[in-house]
């Protein structure tokens, strides 16, 4: 089953399918293969109650043949090198589905930022942002907000890579809070461009989208935010879970009560809410549910060989980065389960992280309405760019994603061609 689960093999059989329709040798492709550089640090950190701990951490750039490397921090008990490769290429792919100029990077730390004090994260990041200091910068490498880091933390990453460079530099981190920089809308950037890629493929697949129902696995800033729009739109929200569990009610859940209950403190867990008429399930009883989408937004390899035969939904739209292995797309693809990848259906947020980090680079601000309609122009041609190749290659629609981004990827790096 999974014990051997690497997610950097998938990254490489995605790729290696799309570079053999697009009919490129071994050869063409060889260098994409590997990340470019890899970074491990220790971060000696001093604990709440006086003792020395030493975490891990890591920043990977995988590709900067498109531009600088992009992409987030995460801070997780589960981070390992692998993890931050395959989410490091994924960032790749990413930024050139949507065709914005970027490579791809990411970094993690190996911590439960469940289990610190605000201090002690604090310390976490201000001794690994020094740690990995030699290799970011707005023109070389941006980090952003991931799994178990916010606004706040880029904040302190900010604040340390300026007061080690003795001025302030804006355009170092992305998804820093507003007073540093930080773009409006950017928050809810994800989310949001999860809510128009599951309009636009449930407008491809001519089903409604009032009334029609969705669990969402996760209820991070991703899972929560996709809640709430794909609330407001009018679909009906049956499931959703965290760490705790799950819920389920299957004439809708209230979501604006779950998430004022939910942010009221960073502690309070699903397992602690009640509403009439929901019953509490476990996480794998939420993706197996007969709904009509399914979003994914948490970590990797959430639906596999062992699961993916039991998955009812129609349609999945991938929130998370990598929630689907190899194995599992070719059982969800016979069952006849539209995928829609993470690459395409979660890139609302480093488009607006590109978005503020032009506007830093400027120092200009533009307004929520603006930041949200570009992003709108972005995320709808890249769906029906990848769709329209899907479809004449009869494709799915993860091999179209990447017929289209690996290409850019390969033509970028032969332009380039091979220094010295
Ligand atoms: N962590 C997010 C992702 O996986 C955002 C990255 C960014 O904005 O650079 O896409």
């Amino acid at each position: 089953m999974n014990q051997t689960y690497n997610p950097y093999d998938n990254v490489l059989k995605v790729v290696e399918d799309a570079a053999s329709i697009l009919g490129y040798t071994e050869s063409d492709i060889e260098a994409i293969k590997y990340p470019e550089r890899e970074l491990k640090v220790s971060i000696p950190v001093r604990m709440d109650d006086g003792t020395t701990h030493v975490f891990e951490g890591y920043r990977i750039q995988h590709s900067t043949s498109r531009g600088p490397a992009k992409g987030g921090i995460r801070f997780h008990p589960a981070v390992n090198i692998d993890e931050v490769r395959a989410l490091s290429a994924w960032m790749t792919f990413k930024c050139a589905v949507v065709n914005i100029p970027y490579g791809g990077g990411k970094g993690g730390v190996v911590c439960d930022p469940s289990k610190l004090s605000e201090n002690e994260i604090r310390a976490i990041t201000r001794r690994y942002t020094a740690a990995i200091a030699p290799l970011i910068g707005p023109e070389q490498d941006i980090p952003a907000p991931d799994v178990g880091t916010n606004a706040g933390v880029m904040g302190w990453m900010m604040d340390t890579y300026s007061m080690l460079k003795g001025h302030c530099i804006h355009g170092v981190v992305t998804g820093k809070p507003i007073e540093l920089g930080g773009a409006l809308g950017r928050n809810e950037a994800t989310g949001r461009g999860v809510m128009f890629t599951t309009k636009n493929i449930l407008s491809r697949l001519n089903i409604p989208v009032k009334g029609t129902t969705v669990a969402i696995q996760g209820m991070g800033n991703v899972g929560s935010i996709t809640a709430k729009l794909l609330d407001k739109e009018g679909m009906k929200v049956v499931a959703v879970s965290d760490v705790s569990g799950a819920i389920y009610n299957p004439g809708g859940l209230n979501i604006p009560e779950i998430l004022k209950y939910l942010s009221k403190d960073r502690r309070n867990l699903l397992e602690n809410y009640e509403e009439e008429g929901m019953n509490r399930i476990s996480n794998s009883e939420l993706l197996e549910l007969d709904v009509t989408v399914l979003v994914p937004a948490a970590l990797e390899n959430q639906i596999n060989s062992d699961n993916a035969d039991r998955i009812r939904a129609k349609v999945i739209v991938e929130a998370a980065n990598g929630p689907t292995t190899s194995q599992a797309d070719e059982i969800l693809e016979k069952k006849g389960i539209t995928v829609v990848p993470d690459i395409l259906a979660n890139a609302g947020g480093v488009v607006v992280s590109y978005f503020e980090w032009v506007q830093n680079i400027q120092s200009v601000m533009w307004t929520e309405e603006a930041v949200n309609e570009k992003l709108k122009n972005i995320m709808d041609p890249a769906f029906e760019a990848v769709w329209n190749i899907a479809d004449s290659k009869h494709t799915t629609l993860r091999t179209g994603a990447y017929l289209i981004a690996v290409k850019r990827v390969v033509e970028a790096k032969a332009a380039r061609a091979i220094w010295p």
